[in-house]
């Protein structure tokens, strides 16, 4: 029997208990086993971890220049590259996902960290040419936000907040973060990491809970000047009205239905990686899962036999192993509500053409990869599964391939593979998402923004704009002539 671990919350520079000293505990989906306890922090702790940012944004790395910022950044970037092991395991535990997927993301992360290090000495503001120049001299300047909310999923828990951290660090805001009840155990080692590498005490604050009422207490927070969220579009919906109740800023990165359109022209071969990429992948729980196959019906059969013969020669197993492909499905809920999609599809008469069903061979929570052949109505090809699951339906000309791509009240990514260069930009610029990759899939980088359309969220992350949605403008006013003006008019 392993040791278990145990967590505290991160505030003030320290691991500290819950005021409740109340715990909870994290269970590993492939063993099934609890691994580690965690401080199960309620409304009061973050009532104290709120401050403790007030205090740091107020303090010592309020006072610091975007220079300071610049060199503490680069060193998390170190630090986080040095320490991406220990990470990467810490979130395989939580989460079931792959040991080899979880180190290349930590030891691309520090890229975030050295990208937006770039950034934060070059935040300045605009000389405006005025209406009146001779009487008056106006320019801006840029101001952080100030305390920053930030609610995270549990899939890559430390990905999705480094896209709301090394940007607002940048800015020059301070940060609470509330990760996932499912994964929160890597965000506490996580702060830890980034505080022995010069990250000032309360500059980053983590609370973790069990029970909502720590994330609606975030999100509905009067000392807090933004909220950054990721995860459900239900959810998100509900910490953004919270939030508007104190007119706070909000960014939101929420679910999504994401397209792969496929003509008949593409090569079927990378296609068909692609779509094992999109979906497969992270055992499909990813935000941007290429969950639609939308494919011309002169290839459909020869395509989906393609996706199918790789689905069932995936490995299923260990997360740890380096031969397994796919994990587990990351939890007890998930899984369920994985299954219910399937018996759903099942229901309405749908061709399950591989998979839709547990793998009986591993039990716990492994689904086996599904390619569900059906309508674009399926209910199963218009809602978020967030799972192992795609689902392939036809068109028959261009026109219709676009109109199906963005027939979803989603937009967060999409694809379309073809040859054709004039087709390929042509659909890449008709599909309503936030990021379309051609002849690719699942490819994000730091200096690329990445954000949805329509119910896929409001906001954008990556890219050097992500800066600018933690900072505020200031318009400022010289009058020049040191005279008086008439007092009834404006300007
Ligand atoms: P979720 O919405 O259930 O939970 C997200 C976070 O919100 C968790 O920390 C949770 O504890 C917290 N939360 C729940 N109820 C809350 C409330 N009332 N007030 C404040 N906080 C609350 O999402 P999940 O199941 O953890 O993650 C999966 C979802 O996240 C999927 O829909 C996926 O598409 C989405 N996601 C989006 C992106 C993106 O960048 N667009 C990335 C990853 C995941």
């Amino acid at each position: 029997m392993p040791d278990i671990e145990s967590f505290g919350m991160f505030i003030d520079g320290q691991q500290v208990p819950a005021l409740s000293g109340r715990t909870f505990e994290s269970t590993n989906p492939w063993t099934g086993t609890t691994w580690a306890t965690m401080a199960d922090g309620g409304p009061e702790d973050v009532d104290r971890a709120v401050a403790s940012s007030r205090a740091a944004y107020e303090g010592e790395w309020g006072r610091m220049t975007g220079f300071d910022r610049a060199r503490i950044l680069r060193r998390v970037a170190d630090a986080i590259t040095d320490d991406a092991d220990r990470l990467a395991r810490l979130e395989v535990n939580d989460s079931g996902k792959l040991l080899r997927e979880m180190l290349g993301q930590l030891q691309g992360l520090g890229t975030w960290y050295s990208y937006f290090s770039g950034l934060a000495d070059k935040l300045e503001g605009r000389t405006v040419p005025q209406v009146n120049p001779s009487t008056y001299f106006g320019y801006t300047t840029k101001t952080p936000i100030g305390v920053v909310g930030a609610i995270t999923p549990w899939n890559s828990p430390l990905l999705l907040l480094t896209f709301k951290l090394a940007p607002l660090l940048a800015a020059g805001c301070t940060c609470v973060v509330k990760p996932s009840e499912h994964a929160p155990a890597s965000t506490v080692a996580f702060a830890e990491v980034l505080h022995a590498a010069g990250l000032p005490a309360g500059v980053l604050n983590v609370v973790t809970g069990w029970d909502r009422s720590t994330g609606e207490r975030l999100a509905s927070h009067e000392g807090v000047d933004k909220v950054a969220f990721t995860g459900s579009t239900a959810t998100g919906i509900k910490v953004a009205q919270a939030a508007v109740a104190n007119v706070n800023r909000v960014t939101l990165e929420l679910g999504g239905k994401s397209p792969q359109v496929v003509f008949p022209d593409a090569d079927l071969d990378a296609a068909a990686n692609g779509l094992v990429a999109g979906v497969f992948a992270a055992t499909g729980q990813t935000c941007m899962a290429g969950s639609r196959l939308v494919v011309h019906e002169s290839v459909r059969d020869e395509l989906v036999a393609k996706v199918v013969a790789r689905a069932e020669a995936i490995q299923q197993g260990d997360p740890t192993d380096a031969a397994t492909e796919m994990g587990p499905v990351a939890n007890q809920p998930q899984y369920e509500k994985v299954l219910g999609y399937l018996q759903g599809a099942r229901d309405e008469g749908w061709t399950i053409a591989t998979g839709g069903e547990p793998n009986a061979d591993l039990g716990g929570l492994f689904v086996k990869p599904t390619v569900v052949v059906a309508e674009h109505d399926a209910t199963i090809a218009r809602e978020e599964v967030f799972g192992p699951v795609l689902t392939a339906y036809t068109f028959t000309d261009e026109d219709e391939a676009v109109r199906l791509a963005n027939d979803t009240p989603y937009g967060l990514a999409g694809a379309v593979w073809t040859k054709d260069v004039h087709r390929a930009h042509r659909v890449a610029h008709a599909i309503k998402a936030g990021t379309v990759w051609i002849n690719a899939y699942r490819v994000v980088a730091p200096n690329m923004p990445f954000g949805g359309f329509g119910m896929s969220g409001i906001g954008r992350e990556n890219g050097s704009a992500a800066v600018e949605e933690y900072l505020e403008t200031k318009s400022v006013y010289v009058e020049l002539t040191g005279g008086t003006r008439d007092p009834f008019k404006l300007g």
